[in-house]
């Protein structure tokens, strides 16, 4: 591409600038020449991607703004290399919730923006994925009688499959005989197939209807939310919804009829779901039901089929998009509704880099694009709740189970009472057996991984640790191996102990193989099945091992909480929280709202059919207010109480948090920062800025870390404050240098103060 030039009378009149937001972890944008042969007008140029050189580097940005004038000087200026995109990449709404995640969580643009382009846009691609060769029928070969290819079954089948088709790729005709490549040759030859470069398009069954018919009658409350739901997306307008429904009270039929109406009103639906929530049983249940072209859109895709369903989102192909976090982030220029399915999972709060909130951004883009939004729980995040006790958001109950079946049985066992052997109480053992004897499937939680959480000398009275992370280190007894879950670090179990060289080394506590062990040793005939992360390593390993939970195959399953999350098992009638307490005493205020949410969720996968389910929980602290409510699965009793606790303590949602966290190899810089920041800082109004401590895990992986946590009245106080932080971070000589030295982060709303 030519370079215009810059210093001649002619273009120095007309020449215009494009700012552009580079991926850069720095909170401005950069000005570029717009080449004088770019015809294209200011607003026709804003939004799209373009090439730009940048130091030694050529990155891609978008343009934001178009001047007729820059403050840089005319020697440091470059032109634009390459105009990527025909339009603005990002539809108007996706566009203006970037801005507003950038402003509201405090990131540079550039990098809001990168995140929410596939990562093969973040290079210099076109928009539209490549091609792919595809083979179609001639004009003659739609008219010759194919009993000319009696004699020729391979090329008779692939006739046959075109016929049913518009365009087949090699990919769809992979499950044929070997011989298919020379069939379609010969084919070509004669004239009636021809080979054609086309876009991937999304499969559908080809059907008329758009919605297929459900099983069942929606019960009365469904239908009272199904009916609130559907004249919120005829009406067009912005409105949040809370749908609280017990474990298996039917939510995913409630919002199938709010997306059928989007179906119908000719409008796209997103439906977001946690990290491990998207499994294949999930898209089978939308599949069987509508027969729209669906994207699907998780962590799991490559960048290929990450890019493939982010375009067919884009031109509108898809109807319904069901994805992670991340799919709140994509360009949906038909939006009618959307769906965010446990809204209360911390998966939707990304944890590096820019920490957004995917539920509260999508209320935020529900609100520009004036759509409905419904969010689903059977333990809403108590913010979400509170929303609906103060009627900013419409509150939907579904108090019963959908079908017959009644919610489980909740009973706790006293671990101070009767003590556990290896995991399990007396009371816990003789369940599981009479469980087995009644052909009924059980399942035991522990949230560790692992043989044993730590090994201990009995001589020297310590334990093994992570010499790089402030933790103990993990047995796993499998591959006879050591291994810290926070670094990484592995190592031969020692044959005596390092500090005094002892052989008296026990294992202390219990992991999920080490229950596995046990429970084998009780129920000798017993089929055990153990999902953890070390179980579903590889891609389809936990698909694959749900499915057995779901066939019934298992007897007894083993696992963390990948289990908790809306899996419907029609077996699973006992159900064994074996350690309740973790996080019962624990410093972070969030730690007993997400104790009681999921030990309602496991609970809740008890009994989901015909048969009462049982639900023991085994605690060293029964008299735990959390449990009572725990016991009679009492959301709302548990909520009330828990958000006057946080009121007296201006905790959220009565008041708003913001943490810096930093890291360091080095032990005291950290610290140092933080302390210096919190120094360098004016009082607000209406804001706490707390002292410097060192985090609950002060080493993680040989870095040193310290967080300060701000507290504040209001967003507004909040966000004034944290903007007067950054300015000095930046503009301080002694405090850029400082930070420079460290690893620092700014976490707005966070989830958890680790
Ligand atoms: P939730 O997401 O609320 O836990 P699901 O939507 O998974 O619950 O539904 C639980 C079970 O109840 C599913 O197997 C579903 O097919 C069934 N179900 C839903 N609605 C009805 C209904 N109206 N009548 C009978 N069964 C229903
Ligand atoms: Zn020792
Ligand atoms: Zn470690």
């Amino acid at each position: 591409m030519p370079t215009p030039p810059i210093q001649s009378e002619t273009t120095a009149t007309q020449a215009r600038y494009a700012a552009v937001a580079v991926p850069v972890p720095l909170r401005q944008v950069f000005d570029f020449i717009i080449p004088a042969h770019v015809a294209l007008d200011d607003e026709a140029l804003v939004g799209r991607r373009v090439l730009v050189p940048f130091g030694p580097r050529k990155l891609v940005g978008i343009i934001t703004q178009c001047n007729d004038s820059t403050n840089v000087s005319a020697g440091r200026l470059k032109p634009i290399i390459e105009l990527l995109d025909d339009e603005a990449i990002f539809d108007a709404t996706l566009w203006q919730t970037l801005a507003w995640v950038s402003r509201y969580y405090i990131a540079p643009i550039g990098e809001v923006f990168e995140m929410a382009l596939p990562t093969l846009l973040r290079k210099a691609n076109g928009p539209a994925p490549s091609t792919t060769k595809h083979w179609i029928l001639t004009e003659e070969g739609r008219v010759k009688p194919i009993e000319e290819l009696d004699r020729a079954p391979v090329q008779l089948a692939i006739i046959k499959k075109l016929i049913r088709s518009l365009a087949l790729s090699a990919d769809d005709f992979a499950e044929m005989n070997s011989g298919w490549r020379s069939a379609i040759k010969a084919l070509t030859e004669k004239g009636w197939v021809q080979e054609e470069n086309v876009e991937p398009r999304l499969t559908t069954n080809d059907q008329a209807q758009l919605v297929k018919q459900s099983g069942f009658e929606l019960n009365q409350q469904q239908q009272a939310a199904a009916t609130h739901l559907v004249s919120r997306v005829q009406a067009k307008t912005f409105s949040v919804s809370l749908l609280l429904g017990v474990t298996g009270s039917g939510k995913t039929e409630v919002y199938f009829a709010a997306i059928q109406a989007s179906l119908e009103a000719n409008t796209q639906a997103l439906v977001l779901v946690p990290e491990i929530g998207l499994t294949p049983q999930l898209l089978e249940r939308f599949q069987a039901r509508f027969s729209v072209p669906i994207a699907v859109m998780h962590s799991n895709l490559s960048d290929k089929e990450r890019h493939l369903a982010w375009w067919h989102t884009k031109t509108g192909e898809a109807r319904i998009i069901i994805g992670t976090r991340s799919a709140v982030l994509s360009s949906i220029p038909e939006l009618g509704l959307i769906v965010v399915d446990e809204e209360h999972d911390t998966s939707f709060k990304q944890q590096d880099g820019v920490r957004y909130h995917a539920r509260d951004t999508a209320i935020y883009r529900a609100k520009l694009a004036q759509v409905p939004i419904v969010l689903g729980s059977a333990t809403p995040a108590l913010e979400s709740y509170y929303n609906a006790l103060h009627g900013r958001y419409t509150l939907l109950e579904l108090p019963n189970r959908a079908s017959a079946a009644l919610l489980p049985n909740v009973q706790l066992v006293d671990l101070e009472q009767q003590a556990a052997a290896e995991g399990l109480s007396p009371a816990l053992s003789a369940q599981l057996r009479e469980a087995l004897e009644s052909s009924e499937q059980s399942m035991l939680f522990i949230n560790r991984r692992g043989f044993a959480p730590a090994m201990y000398c009995t001589d020297c009275k310590s334990t093994l640790r992570c010499h790089r992370c402030d933790a103990h280190l993990t047995v796993h007894r499998s591959h006879n191996r050591l291994r810290c879950h926070h670094c990484g670090y592995d190592t031969r179990i020692p044959q005596a102990c390092p500090g005094c060289q002892s052989k008296e080394l026990k294992d202390l506590g219990e992991g999920t193989q080490r229950v596995e062990t046990t429970v084998q040793a009780l129920l000798p005939s017993a089929t055990i099945l153990r999902i953890d992360r070390d179980s579903t390593r590889n891609k389809g390993q936990l698909e694959a091992h749900l499915d057995e939970v779901k066939s019934g195959h298992a007897d007894v399953v083993v696992g963390t909480q990948l289990l908790t999350k809306g899996h419907d098992f029609d077996h699973l009638s006992l159900v064994g929280v074996l350690d309740a307490d973790q996080g019962l005493y624990s410093s972070d205020f969030r730690s007993t709202e997400n104790l009681f949410q999921q030990l309602v969720q496991v609970a809740g996968r008890a009994g989901r059919r015909d048969k009462q389910g049982r639900v023991l929980v085994q605690t060293r602290f029964t008299d735990h207010p959390l449990f009572e409510f725990v016991v009679t699965q009492d959301y709302q009793g548990f909520a009330n109480a828990e958000l006057e606790m946080r009121q007296q303590l201006g905790l959220p949602p009565f008041g708003y948090l913001a943490m810096f966290r930093a890291e360091s190899t080095h032990d005291a810089r950290a610290m140092q920062f933080l302390r210096a920041l919190k120094t360098q800082l004016p009082v607000f109004d209406g804001v706490r800025v707390m002292d410097a401590v060192a985090a609950p895990m002060a080493k993680r992986a040989g870095r040193y870390r310290a967080q300060l946590l701000i507290q504040a009245q209001s967003r507004g106080a909040l966000h004034t404050c944290l903007m007067s932080f950054i300015e000095r971070l930046e503009r301080h000589e002694g405090m850029r240098k400082l930070a420079g030295s460290v690893r620092w982060s700014l976490d707005v709303d966070p989830q958890d103060l680790y």
